[in-house]
């Protein structure tokens, strides 16, 4: 390997016995930066799950730096019959990129970045129109993919919202950004990848060559049917405007808040349910509701607007609701988003950077995903809520609902992580993916989750509270039992949802999956690619180490 063989360890080692040690500090503190964290191969973004899983390093990782690397890990898996893990930014909240006693892939190093103008798939010549588009290597993350297209390129390519997650990692998994009501599914926008099979072929796969492959990888799950080295991805003309719209409303009573919850739907479905908005509103048990939402293609006055209606009622009942500060509803010039020098000077506070010495001042990420960086997780549940909620005679039991969940635990909707509503051709493109088809005709995906700091068992003074995360687990099942009442056969999105998903084959991917099976069984025949709630994994163990025989899904 070229001296990139790295035997596992977790830098957190040091900290088995006391945690008091100046190396163990460095550590723990460095635990808050989630480029740390990716530049670890024995670490993870999320360090666990309650009675799920505990980060734990590989025996032996590859810091692959080249396709003919990925190849030689590959071989050398399937010839020694090894469990293999394959990881990028690490982000996967089912801990599917790590694994003990396996050899691990780690993409890290691949992470060249380059725009083309006129991109055309191979064997596609005379198929497809030449399009702009940007080759990105598996190891990249997105805030550097938008560093290169947006801030110094002035073209848009739909990836995710939280900065240091693996392209690769998101378009295996479907992936939705803040602007994804307008440009779709991140997957939708795939257009070609290299991918390493387990008979150790690199192949292309895209709509011409392979495509049964292409359309696999486009939502199939990371980690299931091969290594993906490269990707290519459409780039969008830039909107003029990106905004942001936050605020947060406190109702007086339980009656108050219900009437808030009511109003909130009525408003969303007539003012904000199109292309221009997106991201997320929470609903929670102190009779709260925030709003974190994204704009894109409207100018400060606009986003305004757009507001005014909601805000003018809010106004008309100071007795029933207080606003905690003064609406924050602001659009910037869309090509300084992921710019940092320009964010630090307009908009202090929204973005946090990495402050280790060397590193690179473009290193940043979202101050609003600061609490997930090594989370461990007591709960995560999803569901894709159908856009016929939204209509008027549905409304009121929609409220009911959500109100009920309320006062379980917090509930938030993220409206870009559904598609209905977007405009017709980002549809049909969704539509093309392995994702569950319930992402086309819903409006939001609601999300009930929660965690705490960074756990490690056995860490002096930094061991997951086994109780308090189980009695948490056990609300957000309820939680969300109310919210299923209402949408029994909601599917849930496989990288944002319940370790412990029953049916877990029809919840990410519902008709899809026969045709997702085929696609195993025809590029990895034998199971060397093995991952939580895989496609195939019924087939395994828990652990992916012994074939099971006599079981189906
Ligand atoms: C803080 C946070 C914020 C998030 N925000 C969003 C969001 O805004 N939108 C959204 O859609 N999702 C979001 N996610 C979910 C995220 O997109 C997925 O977890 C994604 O799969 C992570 O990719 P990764 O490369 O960072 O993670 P990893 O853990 O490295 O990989 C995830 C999975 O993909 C596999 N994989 C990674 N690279 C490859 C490869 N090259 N070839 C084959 N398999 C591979 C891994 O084996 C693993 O199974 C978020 C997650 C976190 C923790």
């Amino acid at each position: 390997m070229d001296g990139n063989l790295i035997k596992g360890k977790s830098p957190l080692a040091v900290c088995t016995d006391a945690t008091d040690s100046a190396a163990c500090q460095e550590a723990l503190k460095n635990l808050k930066n989630p480029y740390f964290i990716g530049d670890q191969p024995g670490l993870t973004q999320t360090s666990g799950w309650v009675d799920g899983w505990m980060s734990a390093p590989s025996a032996y990782a590859v810091a692959a730096r080249t396709t003919a690397d990925v190849v030689a890990a590959v071989n050398f898996a399937r010839e020694n019959n090894l469990r293999l893990v394959v990881k990028g930014g690490g982000h996967s909240y089912q801990g599917t990129s790590n694994a003990a006693d396996s050899l691990l892939i780690w993409t890290r190093a691949m992470n060249r970045i380059v725009l083309h103008d006129a991109f055309v798939g191979q064997g596609c010549a005379g198929a497809v129109m030449p399009q702009p588009a940007v080759i990105v290597e598996a190891g990249a993350m997105w805030m550097h993919t938008y560093d290169a297209v947006t801030t110094r390129a002035g073209r848009y390519v739909q990836g995710g919202g939280c900065n240091t997650v693996g392209v690769a990692g998101l378009i295996l998994s479907g992936g939705f950004g803040s602007f994804s009501k307008n440009y779709g599914m991140a997957a939708s926008g795939l257009l070609e990848a290299e991918v390493v099979t387990a008979d150790g072929a690199v192949r292309i796969a895209n709509a011409c060559t392979d495509p049964e492959l292409f359309w696999g990888i486009k939502g199939g799950g990371g980690g299931s049917l091969g290594v993906v080295t490269r990707l290519t991805l459409k780039t969008h003309e830039l909107p003029a405007w990106f905004g942001i719209a936050l605020l947060t409303i406190k109702a007086t009573s339980d009656a108050a808040f219900r009437r808030l919850v009511g109003r909130f739907i009525g408003f969303y479905s007539e003012s904000l349910f199109n292309p221009h908005w997106g991201d997320s509103v929470a609903f929670r048990p102190t009779n709260t509701l925030a709003v974190t939402l994204t704009s894109q293609g409207l100018d400060q006055r606009q986003a305004a607007d757009a507001w005014r209606p909601f805000l003018d009622w809010i106004a008309g009942s100071p007795q029933d609701f207080t606003l905690d500060k003064t609406p924050f509803i602001a659009s910037l010039p869309a090509q300084h988003l992921w710019d940092v020098g320009y964010m630090k000077e307009h908009a202090p506070g929204l973005m946090m950077t990495d402050q280790r010495p060397g590193a690179a001042a473009g290193d940043a990420w979202w101050a609003g995903d600061a609490h997930q960086v090594g989370w461990f997780l007591h709960g995560y549940q999803s569901a894709w809520l159908p856009a016929a909620l939204l209509q008027k005679q549905q409304q009121e039991p929609f409220a009911d609902a959500l109100y009920a969940v309320s006062r379980h635990w917090a509930v938030a909707l993220h409206f870009n992580k559904g598609v209905a509503g977007a405009p017709a051709d980002v549809v049909a493109a969704a539509g093309d993916t392995a994702t569950n088809p319930a992402v086309l005709t819903a409006f939001a995906l609601a999300i009930i989750a929660a965690g705490s700091a960074p756990a490690f068992p056995g860490m002096p003074g930094h061991a997951p509270d086994l109780a308090a995360a189980r009695r948490d687990a056990r609300a957000i099942d309820r939680a969300m039992g109310e919210l299923r009442k209402l949408a029994p056969d909601a599917g849930s999105y496989i990288s944002e949802s319940n370790f412990f998903e029953s049916g877990w084959q029809r919840s990410f991917w519902g008709t899809n999956y026969p045709r997702l099976q085929a696609v195993k069984a025809r590029y990895d025949p034998d199971g060397l690619f093995f991952v939580h709630h895989g496609v195939g994994s019924e087939e395994w163990s828990e652990d992916g180490f012994t074939r099971l025989t006599g079981r189906s899904p």
